[in-house]
């Protein structure tokens, strides 16, 4: 039979990792769990049979917090958590904008941040925000500390730069953020619940006169990671927030993304929804408030 840890600290956890280095981790196991049980694509996950260490039970990883300008989220925070978290509400508006259409909510009860991050989706809702916002991710082992930008964490479908015996301790990401305009959004087959066919995140800072003196885009769903464009970004810098600029920047994202073809929706669909969806901003046109 399977063994599973449900240890209170993370001493307990290099304990259990030292001992058991095979072992699996998760927080939620809204997807790890799911995973064991089925999956479809036949990767190794299916046929592991060795221990689980649950990391829920610790509190350190479950904490919002701010310290130097920065506000620190732990991995096990739940969605839900996020959402009522004061500091994000005040910060990171945006990020509540993605975690709102994450599943439904029991998932937004059980699924954490860390876990939507470390099962490096490129649907995962949480992470265009994340990488607009310039989110570092903190790794802890037994013996070493590390951050890394999301960008770099991130390097494939499911795949990270986490090493044997390393977790997520959490996110860190900057309150200084240049922006007056945020936006998210998910195109799926539904309404509710649907994983996203192709997702947007935009941070813009606009002048008084409706000028993009900055920005900021991620792509999700269009490509094995989350597409950010500094080409597609640069060339909207000192025009006007209008349909003819956007228009003029279409042709960049649809070089950029990289979508496949899935039951969900076609390639050719994907990059047409992904030009698309620049043309959401245009609500904030001639004024510069959120
Ligand atoms: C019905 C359903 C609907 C869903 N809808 C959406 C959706 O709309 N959008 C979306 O983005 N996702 C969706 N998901 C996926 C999932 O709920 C999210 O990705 C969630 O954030 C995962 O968090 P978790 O804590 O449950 O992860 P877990 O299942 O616990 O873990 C996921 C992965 O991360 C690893 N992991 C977890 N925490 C850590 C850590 N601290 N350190 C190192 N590794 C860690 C695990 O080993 C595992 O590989 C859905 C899932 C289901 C079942």
């Amino acid at each position: 039979m399977r063994e599973v840890f449900i240890p209170d600290h993370l001493d307990e956890v290099w304990d259990i990792l030292e001992r058991e280095p095979e072992a699996l981790l998760y927080a939620g196991g809204t997807d790890l769990l799911v995973r064991l049980r089925f999956d479809f694509a036949g990767s190794p996950v299916r046929r592991f049979a060795g221990s689980l260490i649950c990391l829920e039970r610790i509190d350190e990883l479950k904490s919002i917090h701010e310290a130097d300008g920065q506000i620190f989220i732990g991995s096990c925070v739940s969605h839900t958590k996020l959402m009522e978290n004061l500091l994000i509400q005040k910060h990171f508006p945006f990020l509540i904008q993605a975690v709102k259409v994450l599943g439904s909510p029991p998932i937004r009860n059980m699924g954490t941040i860390g876990g939507n991050i470390c099962t490096a989706s490129p649907a995962g809702d949480t992470l265009p925000p994340l990488y607009t916002l310039g989110a570092i991710v903190e790794i802890r082992s037994i013996d070493s500390n590390r951050l890394v930008p999301l960008k770099g964490f991130i390097k494939g479908p499911g795949k990270t730069a986490l090493q044997r015996s390393e977790i997520v301790y959490g996110v860190w990401i900057n309150t200084d953020q240049d922006y007056n305009v945020c936006y998210y959004e998910k195109v799926g087959q539904r309404k509710a619940l649907a994983i996203a066919i192709a997702s947007f995140a935009a941070l813009l800072k606009l002048s008084e006169s409706g000028i993009i003196e900055k920005a900021l885009f991620a792509w999700g769903s269009v490509a094995p990671v989350i597409v950010a464009s500094r080409e597609v970004e640069g060339a909207l810098i000192g025009r006007p927030l209008t349909a003819e600029s956007l228009k003029s920047v279409v042709p960049l994202v649809e070089k950029a993304v990289s979508p496949i073809d899935d039951v969900r929706a076609s390639a050719e669909y994907r990059r047409m929804v992904a030009g698309n969806l620049l043309f959401r901003l245009l609500q904030y046109g001639n004024h510069g408030s959120t």
